[in-house]
């Protein structure tokens, strides 16, 4: 048998951890990226739609703005699915039946697999000739479709997120969130609580409204609820808790994202689904920027409401409203809390990290 001389046989033998060594410096300077929820806060000019891509690969999203007539909004949802890679939407959340939330529900069905609908269940209380059509449309979808009326407190059960209702078909929670950070504790800006008369669009009511959690991140999302059902979720006890990131409720307008609410959410972030007139008016603006350690607002659109000194700068602005019309803010969450906001418009960018002293202990 032939035999290697020695010093070949150091050689080698050297040359495996010599190499496992330069991988492994090489792994500690350039870690592979982790994995990040992906929320998408598309443009439906001041309807709604929101599409989370978890770390998983599963899918939620959350309405699906207005039918319009050249397609322009569901070409926008597509769009943001195609970018997160995502073959079916695993769950889909239909919050309500008014027509800039419902509008695309059917139209998406015809484009790609629905594995889920959340809704409030298969009535609406408003069926005036002008807001039937996307209501319907819906139905004959849900018909064929798996549908599930959730009750406060049920789970959106989505692969790596943690997605609990907190309002569904007129009903609230009436417990805390678990392990929610500030949840379950008495709320002192319910000194700033005063009650609201009741809108004439009795829908809104029946939201469907939800809190996700990935890892620290904690996100909350009421869809079009309304301010005095606001009020009951946060007082006296804050049954919500803290967040990082607080999506306005019913767009920015006047009729929902009460003092209570906001300033008890403590989110650092606000987005809000306006259009260029309709939501982010002047008492919107007051109450989320009164938000103890409050950072930013992003809007989807510049507000004609309001003026300038009222809107935020226009790197936070994804659409200018003259020049632009749907683009969209995409927010890049890392399981520690930290996250990312990116302006698809400009690309600019802003870097959060993760709140201090975020503990997920819950106050039961
Ligand atoms: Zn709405």
């Amino acid at each position: 048998m032939h035999k290697k001389p020695l010093f070949l046989l150091i050689g080698t033998s050297l040359l495996v951890p010599v190499a496992a060594l330069l991988l492994a410096q090489d792994s500690r300077q350039k870690p592979q990226a982790q994995k990040t929820l992906d929320i998408y806060f598309l443009d439906t000019e001041g309807g709604q739609s929101t599409l989370f891509a978890s770390p998983s690969g599963e899918s939620l999203l959350m309405d699906t703005g207005t039918k319009d007539g050249a397609g322009q909004q569901v070409d926008r949802i597509m769009a943001a699915i195609k970018e997160a890679g995502i073959q079916q939407l695993d769950y889909v959340i239909v919050s309500h039946y008014h027509g800039d939330h419902v509008g695309n529900a059917a139209e998406l069905a015809n484009r790609l697999p629905i594995r889920h609908f959340f809704d409030h269940g298969p009535f609406t209380v408003e069926l005036q000739p002008n807001r039937a059509a996307a209501f319907n449309s819906y139905l004959t979808v849900r018909e064929r479709a798996r549908a599930t009326v959730p009750k406060p407190g049920d789970k959106i059960p989505v692969a790596g997120l943690d997605v609990e209702v907190v309002s569904s078909a007129g009903q609230l929670l009436t417990s805390p969130v678990a392990a929610a950070p500030g949840a379950g504790v008495p709320n002192p800006a319910c000194r700033e609580a005063s009650d609201k008369v009741q809108d004439p669009t009795p829908e809104n009511y029946e939201s469907v409204g939800i809190v996700v959690q990935y890892g620290r991140f904690r996100f909350l999302d009421l869809a079009d609820l309304t301010w005095n059902q606001e009020e009951k979720l946060v007082c006296p006890n804050n049954l919500l808790g803290t967040f990082d990131v607080y999506h306005t409720t019913r767009h920015g307008t006047d009729w929902a994202g009460s003092p209570p609410l906001v300033h008890g959410a403590r989110a650092r972030v606000a987005v809000m689904n306006n259009g260029a007139k309709k939501g982010g008016t002047l008492d919107s603006w007051r109450i989320i920027h009164g938000t103890p350690g409050f950072e930013d607002l992003w809007q989807e659109h510049y507000s004609e409401l309001v003026d300038k000194e009222h809107n935020p700068p226009e790197n936070f602005l994804a659409n200018l409203n003259e020049t632009d019309h749907g683009y969209t803010l995409k927010m890049s969450v890392r399981s520690d809390g930290s996250f990312t906001m990116k302006n698809e418009r400009n690309g600019f960018t802003k870097d959060y990290p993760a709140a201090k002293g975020a503990a997920l202990t819950s106050n039961r």
